[in-house]
C-alpha cells in the first residue's frame, strides 16, 4: 500500500492542477523563500531549498533558481540562510483555553523558594484589581534551596504571601495538586479560624497552637476553593469574555513560539466554542484551531444540528468533532482495564461514562456528521470504543473517528485501527512521562504489548495522532518528538521497550500531515505541496538530520502561518 502522504499528494495534483515543477505562468508569487533546507513531508518530493507563496498558499517548491525566477518586482524575499524548514507542526489534542489559562497564572514549577513565590505573587499583585483572586501552580517545598522560615511540616506559613497580597486573595496549589496555601484574605473570604474542624477526607495544617498556618490538604482544599469558585462565577459576562480573550493570546503566543501553526483542541463547551468563533472572525487568532466540542448533555444535542462548521475566519477556525470521556487516567488507578491492576489487584479502573451515553454521543454525531472523539486510556475503555464505533459504523470506515490517547490496548485490538480506519490519537510525551509507573501498574508484559504501541499500530496501517495534551504537558512538540523517536526520559536515560519507537520521518509526519489526516484538513495542511498553507516552522536544527538529543536543543526560528511570519526568535 502506498504511504498516505503518497496519496493525498497525488490526489491533491490531480484535483488542483498544481505541480511540483515550478511553473512561471500565472502571477508573481507575493513571496519566495530560498536558501532554505526544507523537509516538506511530501513524497513526491521530500526536499528542497525554496517555495513560493501567493494569496498565503503554497504555489511552488523546487530549488533556489526555480523560485527565484518566478519571482515578480513586488515579490518579498526570504533568505532563510540554510536553516532546516518544515510543515508547520500541528498540536493533535491539547487544550487551548486551558493552556490559555495556565499561562495567566502563575507558574511556580520551577521556583527555588518561598521567598522567590511571595516575590511573584507581590508583582502580580500590583496589576491586579482588589480583590482578584491570584492563582498559582507548581511551587514543591522540597525544590527549595533557602530556608522558608519556620515551617509546619515542611510548609511554610501563610505570613509572608499575606504580606505580598494584602488586598487579593491568594491560591496556590501544590505540584502534586493534592493541596494549596491560600493567604490571610482568601481564608477570611473561606471563613476559616482555628474552630474550622478538618473535613473528612482532608487536613487543615496547624501549628503547635492549632492555628492554620495556611496549608488545605486534599478535600480541605474545598474550604478555600468555594470562594474561589463563587468568585469566577460572579463574574460579568464582560469579565469573563475578556479573561477568555487573554487566555486565548496567550495560548496563541505561546503555541506559535513553539512553531504550532495549527491547533486541535480536545474539548471546549458550546460558549468556548463561540468564543473560538467570535475571535477567530475578527481575525484576532494568529493560528489556526480545530476544536472539538466537549460531551453534551443529551437535552443539547440538538445543538449539534449547528454544526460541522468549517473554515472560518478565513480557514483560521473549525468544529466538526465531539469529544467525548469513557474512563480516567493509569496514575490515579482511573484507566478502566481488562484485567486488574498489578498494583491494585481488586481494582479494573474506572468507566466515568456509561457506554448508553457514549452510544448515544457516537449516535449523535453519525445524524450530523461530526467527528466522534473518545477518551480512552485503559485497554477495556479501548476495546468498548473499537465495539462501538464498529457497531454504529457498520462497515463505513471513512469518517476517521478517533479514540483519544489510546494509551493502553490488547494487543488483539491492535490491528482493529487500522482495519477499522479508526484514528490513534496519541501523545509521544506522555509515554516518557508515565514510564516510571506503567509497568507498576500494568506488569511487565501489558506494558511491553500493549502500552503506547506506535510501532504495532503504524506497521497495521493505523493511523496515528500525536500531541501533547496541553497543559498536562508542556506544549512544546520537540520533547513530544524526542519521545517518539528514542521512548527515553533525557532526564535518566531510562528507556521504555525502545522496539515501539518511530522512525524520525514518521515522528515528524505524526505531528504535521497525519494530524492534519486525523482533522480532514490533509487538503490545506500537513506538508508543504502546491496549494497548501504555508504554514512552515523554521528550526535550527535539522530535525531529520541531527542526533536525538540535538531535537531537545533545536530552537524555534520562525513561524509562518499562510505566508505571514507570526513568530520571530529574538
Ligand atoms: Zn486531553
Amino acid at each position: 500500500m502506498k504511504p498516505i502522504h503518497q496519496l493525498f499528494a497525488l490526489a491533491l495534483a490531480a484535483i488542483t492542477g498544481f505541480t511540483c515543477a515550478p511553473n512561471s505562468a500565472g502571477p508573481a508569487p507575493d513571496l519566495v523563500f530560498f536558501n532554505g533546507n526544507f523537509f516538506t513531508a511530501d513524497s513526491l518530493q521530500p526536499r528542497a531549498s525554496a517555495l513560493a507563496v501567493l494569496d498565503g498558499r503554497i504555489v511552488a517548491v523546487g530549488s533556489d533558481e526555480e523560485i527565484k525566477k518566478l519571482a515578480g518586482e513586488k515579490t518579498g524575499r526570504v533568505d532563510l540562510n540554510g536553516a532546516f524548514a518544515m510543515p508547520g507542526f500541528i498540536e493533535g489534542h491539547g487544550h487551548f483555553a486551558s493552556l490559555g489559562q495556565s499561562l495567566l497564572n502563575l507558574n511556580l514549577l520551577n521556583s527555588k523558594s518561598w521567598q522567590e513565590i511571595t516575590g511573584l505573587v507581590a508583582e502580580k499583585a500590583k496589576t491586579a484589581r482588589p480583590g482578584e483572586w491570584i492563582e498559582g501552580r507548581g511551587w514543591h517545598q522540597e525544590k527549595w534551596t533557602v530556608s522558608a522560615g519556620p515551617t509546619v511540616n515542611g510548609y511554610p506559613y501563610h505570613d509572608a504571601l499575606s504580606a505580598a497580597a494584602p488586598d487579593n486573595p491568594v491560591v496556590l496549589y501544590h505540584a502534586s495538586g493534592h493541596g494549596l496555601i491560600a493567604n490571610e484574605k482568601a481564608m477570611q473570604l473561606a471563613g476559616i479560624s482555628r474552630e474550622t474542624s478538618d473535613p473528612v477526607g482532608g487536613r487543615v495544617v496547624r501549628d503547635a497552637n492549632g492555628n492554620p498556618v495556611g496549608v488545605f490538604e486534599e478535600n480541605a482544599m474545598n474550604l478555600i476553593e468555594k470562594p474561589f469558585g463563587d468568585w469566577k462565577n460572579r463574574r460579568s459576562e464582560a469579565e469573563k469574555v475578556a479573561a477568555f480573550e487573554k487566555a486565548v493570546q496567550l495560548a496563541s503566543r505561546e503555541s506559535l513560539a513553539k512553531g504550532i501553526t495549527s491547533f486541535q483542541d480536545a474539548g471546549s463547551d458550546f460558549w468556548e466554542i463561540g468564543q473560538f468563533r467570535r475571535i477567530a472572525e475578527a481575525g484576532q487568532l494568529p493560528l489556526r484551531l480545530w476544536a472539538m466540542i466537549s460531551q453534551p448533555k443529551p437535552s443539547d444535542y440538538g445543538r449539534l444540528a449547528d454544526y460541522p462548521q468549517i473554515g472560518l475566519g478565513n480557514d483560521h477556525f473549525t468544529v466538526r468533532a465531539v469529544k467525548a470521556y469513557l474512563d480516567g487516567a493509569l496514575g490515579s488507578y482511573g484507566a478502566w482495564l481488562l484485567a486488574p491492576y498489578t498494583d491494585k489487584p481488586d481494582s479494573y479502573g474506572q468507566n466515568t461514562t456509561p457506554m448508553d451515553s457514549i452510544a448515544a454521543v457516537a449516535a449523535a454525531c453519525r445524524q450530523y456528521g461530526l467527528q466522534c472523539c473518545v477518551h480512552a486510556i485503559g485497554d477495556r475503555a479501548n476495546r468498548e470504543v473499537l465495539n462501538l464505533f464498529e457497531a454504529t459504523l457498520g462497515g463505513n470506515h471513512t469518517v476517521r473517528w478517533r479514540i483519544e490517547h489510546s494509551q493502553h490496548i490488547d494487543p488483539q485490538d491492535i490491528p482493529r485501527f487500522g482495519a477499522l480506519g479508526i484514528v490513534a490519537a496519541m501523545q509521544g510525551i506522555h509515554c516518557t512521562s508515565d514510564a516510571p509507573f506503567v509497568v507498576k501498574r500494568l506488569g511487565v508484559e501489558r506494558a511491553r504489548l500493549g502500552a503506547y504501541a506506535w510501532r504495532s499500530l503504524i506497521d497495521s496501517d493505523a493511523h496515528l495522532a500525536n500531541g501533547t495534551d496541553a497543559p498536562v504537558e508542556d506544549v512544546d512538540p520537540l520533547p513530544c518528538l524526542y519521545a517518539s523517536v528514542t521512548r527515553k526520559r533525557a532526564d535518566s536515560g531510562f528507556e521504555f521497550f525502545p522496539e515501539q519507537k518511530m522512525t524520525r520521518e514518521e515522528a515528524l509526519l505524526s505531528y504535521t500531515l497525519w494530524n492534519a489526516y486525523a482533522a480532514f484538513e490533509e487538503k490545506d495542511k500537513g506538508s508543504l505541496s502546491p496549494g497548501k498553507y504555508a504554514d512552515i516552522v523554521v528550526l535550527s536544527k535539522d530535525l531529520l538530520r541531527c542526533t536525538p538529543e540535538e531535537i531537545l536543543q533545536a530552537k524555534v526560528l520562525q513561524t509562518i502561518v499562510g505566508g505571514k511570519v507570526q513568530y520571530r526568535a529574538q
